[in-house]
């Protein structure tokens, strides 16, 4: 019988305003909504530790963890962040980067994992930025290298955001290849230059979309053959969503979804995924749309 691994910790939620884009509980919303699922009875869930310094200093600097850690980042700091500082914030910030570690070492066993959070793709080297602290792809991509796990990693970043922060902190590494598929006029407005890169039209909808997926998943099979996928399964690729602005359906990213999990599952090749972003007012909604990438992965990989 299959199992799915799934990586959660109940103290991923943070204290936000109700009024800010940021819905501090979507990870324990996702959390409950999961085992409301037939297929979780054949879950496996594991908490990360925190993360540890050796490892985290490979991808931001000493200067930036410290302040961190000791509370003292400076008023800009904070307003790149755009959350409110608090303990749970910093506390979440060590464990949910090695939670994707976490989760990207289980996959290498069993060809699927899925983490309930990550996506921090906004986090530079020594700073935060866009409601992210650390950048929990580069941590893992970086220290799966280091420790030997792996030889390459692609980071497939399908979040309507582009994932600046990885690209910056992963261009020292030439066998790391991030793939960013995101909307050309969204947040954040400087983009990037990474391995490939797919700038999508505002309110271009789902055919678009997946001619440009398609293609780009072609483009990468004539190039490379990573050992493992790190998929950032953003949602706010949705028509309706807060704050992207492309206009992809709901079944688009069911669609989407089973687009690239069918694509490594046929190639073999191991797939870690993280949340990424996704915005509404509505909680319920939010964690039902976050919650697709783990009903495809439990349908293509057969989780019974
Ligand atoms: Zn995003």
């Amino acid at each position: 019988m299959n199992k799915l691994n799934i990586t959660y910790h109940p103290d991923y939620d943070i204290p936000v305003p109700t009024n800010h884009r940021f819905v501090g509980s979507k990870f324990s919303d996702l959390f409950d909504y999961l085992q409301k699922q037939s297929y979780f009875s054949h879950c496996e869930i594991t908490q990360p530790q925190k993360a540890n310094e050796v490892r985290l200093q490979r991808s931001q600097s000493s200067s930036y963890i410290k302040k961190v850690k000791e509370d003292n980042l400076s008023k800009e700091d904070i307003r790149k962040i755009n959350l409110p500082w608090s303990n749970r914030l910093k506390e979440r910030s060590f464990l949910a980067i090695e939670g994707t570690l976490n989760a990207a070492k289980q996959a290498l066993q069993t060809g699927i994992a899925c983490h309930v959070g990550g996506g921090t793709h906004h986090a530079h080297y020594s700073h935060g930025y866009g409601f992210c602290v650390f950048n929990d792809l580069a941590y893992t991509a970086i220290n799966l290298i280091e420790e030997g796990y792996v030889k390459s990693i692609l980071i497939l970043d399908l979040d309507v955001h582009q994932g600046d922060g990885t690209i910056d902190i992963c261009q020292n590494y030439p066998s790391i290849y991030t793939c960013s598929i995101h909307s050309e006029s969204n947040f954040p407005f400087e983009k990037k230059q990474g391995w490939m890169d797919v700038a999508i039209p505002a309110g271009s909808g789902d055919d678009f979309y997946f001619s440009q997926l398609q293609k780009t998943l072609e483009n990468i099979k004539h190039r490379i053959s990573p050992d493992i996928v790190l998929y950032d399964a953003g949602v706010d690729v949705f028509s309706e969503d807060g704050l992207g602005n492309l206009e992809v359906t709901r079944e688009g990213i069911i669609k989407r979804d089973e687009i690239v999990l069918k694509h490594f599952n046929t190639r073999n090749i191991p797939v870690a995924t993280v949340i990424g972003g996704g915005y509404s007012s509505d909680t319920e909604e939010l964690a039902s749309r976050h919650a697709i990438i783990f009903n495809v992965a439990a349908r293509i990989y057969k989780i019974l």
